[in-house]
């Protein structure tokens, strides 16, 4: 195509800017981030280009009781099955039933379950975060530790999802990943939100993210979600409390750090054994249903056993779908 006349460009240029416009809308982008990504010499904006396929298999919870692995290892034949496979796995916490309460024994046997079915049956790269269930011990009374012990807490999981820390990030075809840890105890429960270090390490290191590289954040509790609302009942004045285990209670400060970077685009989480999807303040989270639906007894309110799968593109937008993958529960 020959270079348009002066007063075409500046028409051309005001068309193309409102046409990008509507279609940024459409992605979520902003539009300046979409103007200064390079173009070729056509007016028309350029064609996007998928960079990876992944799949997000969240809240599994793995056990020996209820034909759990089976359950497993159905799901991962799924994803590698899958006509149009992903390029990686990430796996959103809660791996295994429940370590939290759990004695040492029979935490071990549940990581032994998952570790087997995973070498089983997948050939899938996969990156990890920790959910609250992984967590060994931190009802000491019920799992009858002191504290104290070597894999205490959050190192056991740390170690049998073979992942650098608690907490860490990496870089995968043009996109920036961060994997974050969003548990912490509170009493004999927990609370969804960030430590002092990991909020300042998170401050600093997507502030070494080029600009235009897009940034996917992984966490197991909802940085920011709907489904909330449907575990939660009105007070006797009608008013919502909502509940700091359930999403993070620290959104605002999580919210201020993303949008002094403006790099994160999307959100992924499990947790609630729901699904949604919020598009707030050019970011989108997306809470991405359980593998074992309702702990292993089938539908869990609105959501079926399954997991997502998840497009990048090389211009910061995505597309995502729910998978089920067709488990029958034990009914009894
Ligand atoms: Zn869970």
């Amino acid at each position: 195509m020959s270079s348009p006349e002066p007063s075409t460009l500046s028409r051309r240029s005001l068309l193309t800017r409102a046409a990008l416009g509507a279609g940024v809308l459409a992605s979520g982008l902003s539009l300046d981030t979409a103007l200064a990504a390079p173009r070729a010499s056509t007016t028309l904006p350029r064609a996007r280009k998928r960079v990876l396929r992944l799949a997000h298999l969240t809240d599994i919870h793995v056990q020996p009781e209820r034909r759990a692995g089976e359950g497993m290892a159905a799901c991962l034949k799924h994803v590698t099955e899958l006509a149009d496979k992903p390029d990686l796995i990430l796996t959103g916490g809660d791996h295994v039933m429940d370590s939290f309460e759990a004695t040492f024994d029979r935490t071990k046997t549940q990581w032994d379950v998952f570790s087997k079915t995973w070498a089983g049956g997948m050939n899938i790269p996969v990156r990890s975060c920790v959910g609250n269930h992984d967590a060994w011990g931190w009802n000491k009374a019920k799992s009858k530790t002191t504290g104290t012990e070597n894999n205490w807490g959050k190192a056991m999981a740390v170690d049998m999802l073979k992942i650098p820390a608690r907490y860490y990030s990496f870089d995968q075809a043009g996109w920036h990943f961060v994997a974050l840890d969003s548990v912490f105890p509170n009493g004999d429960g927990y609370l969804g939100k960030l430590d002092d270090e990991q909020a300042e390490w998170l401050d600093a290191d997507l502030a070494k993210v080029p600009k235009g590289t897009p940034t996917l954040v992984l966490s197991h509790i909802p940085i920011l979600t709907v489904t909330t609302v449907v575990y939660t009942k009105p007070d006797k004045d009608n008013n919502y409390k909502l509940d700091g285990s359930l999403q993070h209670c620290d959104y605002a400060r999580i919210k201020a750090i993303f949008e002094k970077h403006n790099t994160v685009r999307l959100c992924l989480s499990g947790h609630m054994h729901l699904i949604d999807r919020c598009d707030y303040n050019g970011v989108t989270y997306l809470c991405n249903g359980a593998v074992c639906g309702n702990w292993w007894k089938g539908r869990h309110r609105d959501c079926d056993e399954g997991y997502a799968a998840i497009n990048l593109f090389d211009d910061g937008s995505f597309e995502h779908e729910y998978i089920k993958y067709g488990w029958k529960a034990e009914t009894k």
